[in-house]
């Protein structure tokens, strides 16, 4: 939600205060049906000079509409402003900063969609003969091969559509794997840090999951690792830098530990944006790797819309990759399936304007481009951290990957707030909230990614923001309007246990009582 009139941004602050697009006032938005006038239309269609045929007679009457459906009647011009209107009133990546941790909101370059939006791409219908489609086939080819570049793997299936499906892709791989050398193995190691998509896959793999605790240093606690790993072991997933934003120093010394008992490496590649042309997956030892490519690769994600979650593996897995995959031979591109693939994970080859998306952002920027996207997403993730160091509590103190997690636990002790309150605070003040209460081991935690697009002006905007609430909180009445937050927005604060329930999406009058 993006801020709505309040006096809170200094004059002149750059950053996460949204457009100037006004909202309108104390007004509650009109739906559409208010809008609707009869016989008002948004289109026009010229005449055919086919003569009309009467319905009566070619639709059975227990079939036939007795009155009109109950549309909105509106113009093209109302209905654009209304869209518009809305639109404004949600905060949104190409608004301003939008720092939620381990979700990569990071800004989208607009030649992805434009590339992904052209004829030749878009309109190509997936059943399409590979012969009629070699442009398309070309195009995963070339892409599998960057992401084998970038991961330093040897082939990738591009189906998975989100990380989460790549997840279960990667263990059904590693079922596969260890089924091919004849055994039945039963568990999949993950630390408590993990993200919670980890331990589902695991389950949805049919493995059990036995949790590793973090370390005094924020990586994987070593030593009972090695108390876990027996020959039951089928792997461990990990992300690296791990979700408290830090790198596991430890790395070679986990894969040595895990290849030792016969298992394999998953790497939860969300977090490769701290990464790419820095260091590769591979050569930390992992064998299966996700990324997800509406993260770190250009899609605008977390409206539900499509994503793409290619996995990534050794020479050895190659053969139990999904298919079909597209595979150049004598007579151009052909779909293939692997000798002893695990099937398909989608219906067809994937949600393939994402992957245009990615190849036309990994093309752009080259590899010297990628690096740099992460050395700055790691500047701008350690600029923050030094800068919220003395607003905010900060559990795990020592250079950061490319975000890093706060803890609001101060503010808890002496004034009652939660990290969700300076969430809901900083809505006011024209950004999106961080991340809240994950990772689970720290309490109260305030998880912040700027990611390499923010400028240091936007970043210095959002840490004084932060400073204005913690000093806020101090003054009398403070915590109270705190605990009311956000007061500036077209939705105020919400009962979350009862919206996640009833989804009710009412606008409210920027000024009265929350949606009920
Ligand atoms: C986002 C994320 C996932 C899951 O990816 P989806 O595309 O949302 O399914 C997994 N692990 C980590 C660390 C993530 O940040």
């Amino acid at each position: 939600m993006r801020a709505g009139d309040g006096p809170v941004a200094p004059e002149g602050a750059p950053g996460g205060r949204a457009s100037s697009a006004p909202l309108l006032g104390g007004e509650p938005e009109p739906t559409l049906f208010e809008l609707s006038r009869p016989g008002r239309r948004a289109w026009q269609l010229p005449t055919t000079g086919v003569p009309e045929v009467p319905v009566a007679g070619l639709v059975p009457e227990a079939h036939r509409r007795a009155a009109p459906p109950a549309l909105a009647e509106v113009s093209e011009r109302d209905l654009v402003a209304h869209v518009t209107r809305l639109s404004h009133r949600q905060f949104s990546v190409d608004l301003g900063a939008y720092p939620l941790g381990s979700c990569t909101m990071k800004y989208n370059p607009k030649v992805c969609d434009a590339v992904a939006a052209m004829p030749g791409l878009a309109a190509v219908h997936p059943a399409t003969p590979a012969g009629l489609a070699q442009g398309w086939l070309g195009l995963l080819a070339e892409l599998e091969q960057a992401l084998c570049a970038v991961t330093g793997m040897a082939a990738a299936t591009l189906q998975p559509a989100a990380g989460a499906a790549g997840e279960l892709t990667g263990l059904l791989l590693m079922r596969a794997w260890h089924q091919a050398q004849g055994r039945q193995r039963r568990t999949v190691v993950i630390p408590d840090s993990s993200h919670g998509t980890n331990p589902a896959s695991v389950t949805l793999g049919g493995y059990r999951t036995v949790t590793v605790p973090t370390g005094r240093d924020g990586g994987i606690d070593l030593p009972a690792l090695r108390r876990v790993l027996d020959e039951d072991v089928a792997g461990i997933m990990l992300t690296n830098p791990n979700t408290l934003g830090l790198f596991e120093r430890d790395i070679q010394a986990v894969a040595e530990a895990v290849h030792e008992v016969g298992g394999l490496l998953y790497y939860d590649g969300a977090n490769l944006n701290a990464i790419m042309g820095v260091v590769r997956p591979g050569d930390m030892g992992f064998d299966i790797v996700h990324l997800n490519l509406h993260k770190t690769f250009a899609t605008p994600h977390g409206g539900g819309g499509p994503g793409a979650g290619p996995v990534a593996v050794t020479a050895a897995l190659a053969p139990f990759l999904p298919g079909p995959r597209p595979v150049r031979g004598a007579a151009g591109y052909v779909w293939e399936v692997p000798e002893r693939s695990i099937g398909r994970v989608h219906s067809w080859h994937g949600n393939s304007l994402v992957l245009a998306r990615a190849l036309t952002y990994i093309l752009v920027h080259g590899s010297d481009g990628l690096r740099r996207v992460a050395q700055l997403a790691v500047l701008n993730a350690n600029w923050l951290r030094l800068r919220l160091a003395g607003v905010f509590d900060v559990p795990y103190d020592r250079a950061c990957m490319h975000e890093c997690v706060v803890s609001a636990s101060s503010l808890r002790r002496e004034h009652g707030l939660r990290a969700a309150d300076v969430a809901k605070a900083l809505l006011d003040e024209g950004f999106h909230a961080p991340t809240v209460a994950f990772p689970l081991i720290v309490e109260d935690a305030l998880m912040f990614e700027p990611t390499e697009t923010e400028s240091v002006q936007t970043l210095h905007a959002l840490a004084m923001a932060c400073e204005r609430i913690v000093a806020a909180a101090g003054e009398p009445g403070g915590a109270d309007a705190i605990r009311q937050a956000p007061r500036h927005t077209p939705v105020l604060r919400v009962d979350e246990a009862r919206a996640a329930r009833h989804l009710v999406p009412v606008a409210t009058d920027g000024a009265g009582e929350p949606p009920r």
